[in-house]
């Protein structure tokens, strides 16, 4: 039976999230004309429909829009895509997080200095899409310590490593040491997120002692995918769901010796999907169960009354 539920000192939407929002928000708002979003505005699906049906339309390359603003979403986009909005004359307005910008400052002030840049990042990530695009020719994009073997050694290249914003932390190490070891020279950009780092190491403190773990996020999130391994890894109970929908009575039922339930939230989910969360455990365990929020760790809310 549900007694706890402890919130994640660090979950839900961080700063490149919310800036990305606003932006498009703003523009849906103020510009005339066609509005249309290049891919997800941020990996989540209650935020993509809450664009769609203000009318804000979805594209997944240029050549789909036919005029009118394009907004760039929070991963970024290679610079050659934004010249070809451009070109056709679309009014593009960027929400590219400014970390991930980082990576593309990294790249542009190193690769003229004769480097090529290992990536490490998922290659089919919009952001690794992104920052490829900003040296295809010296760029490797490598997903794991595994591919190293069959890289050339390249002892005569300056090398350079970046990491994508929302890696594993723990991988991203075992990734730097291996790359330390093949390449002495490499040199180390650490370009995780602080957002990541939080939300990443807030799991590690909470889900040890839980007995599951929910993250509220969607698939297409690489960060609440990451929440939710981990999280699985360290307390053998760890989903990631879309919505209090996909939160069932028979899991409870059927499991009287869950008791401690964390939850935490991806970059990307807005609040309102982790409150219905909590409010729905708390009324499947007849409206007893205690909230114990992040902020202060020792104060314990009653949300029965709350929860009606
Ligand atoms: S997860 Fe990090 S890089 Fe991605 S939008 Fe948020 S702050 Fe920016």
């Amino acid at each position: 039976m549900i007694k706890e539920i402890h919130i994640a000192r660090h979950h839900g939407f961080c700063m490149g999230v919310k800036r990305a929002i606003n932006i498009a928000q703003e523009t849906a708002e103020k510009t005339e004309g066609k509005v249309t979003i290049l891919n997800e505005i941020v990996h989540n699906e209650a935020v993509v429909e809450r664009f769609r049906s203000q009318g804000v339309g979805q594209a997944f390359s240029v050549e789909e829009v036919e005029g009118g603003t394009l907004i760039i979403s929070a991963h970024g986009i290679a610079p050659d895509v934004i010249r070809r909005a451009e070109a056709k004359g679309l009014n593009v307005v960027d929400a590219t997080c400014p970390l991930v910008t980082v990576i593309y400052d990294i790249i542009k002030k190193v690769v003229p200095q004769g480097y090529y840049i290992i990536h490490y990042g998922d290659r089919n990530h919009d952001e690794t899409e992104g920052v490829v695009g900003y040296a295809p020719d010296k760029i490797t994009v490598v997903s794991s310590p595994d591919e190293l073997p069959s890289l050339p050694a390249w002892t005569d290249r300056k090398l350079g490593l970046t990491v994508q914003t929302t890696s594993e932390m723990a991988k991203a190490e075992e990734f730097k040491k291996a790359a330390q070891e093949k390449w002495p020279h490499i040199e180390i950009f650490d370009t995780i997120c602080n957002a990541t780092n939080k939300r990443q190491s807030a799991i590690l403190s909470l889900a040890p002692h839980m007995d599951m773990m929910l993250v509220v996020g969607s698939k297409s999130s690489a960060n609440s995918t990451r929440l939710a391994k981990i999280s699985n890894e360290l307390c053998g109970r760890g989903y990631l769901i879309n919505s209090a929908d996909d939160v069932h009575e028979e899991w409870f039922s059927e499991h009287p010796e869950i008791e401690k339930i964390g939850l935490s939230a991806g970059a990307s989910t807005p609040d309102f999907l982790v409150e219905a969360v909590v409010q729905k455990l708390v009324e499947f365990s007849g409206g007893t169960a205690q909230v114990i929020l992040p902020e202060k760790k020792q104060r314990i809310r009653n949300v029965a009354k709350s929860a009606g």
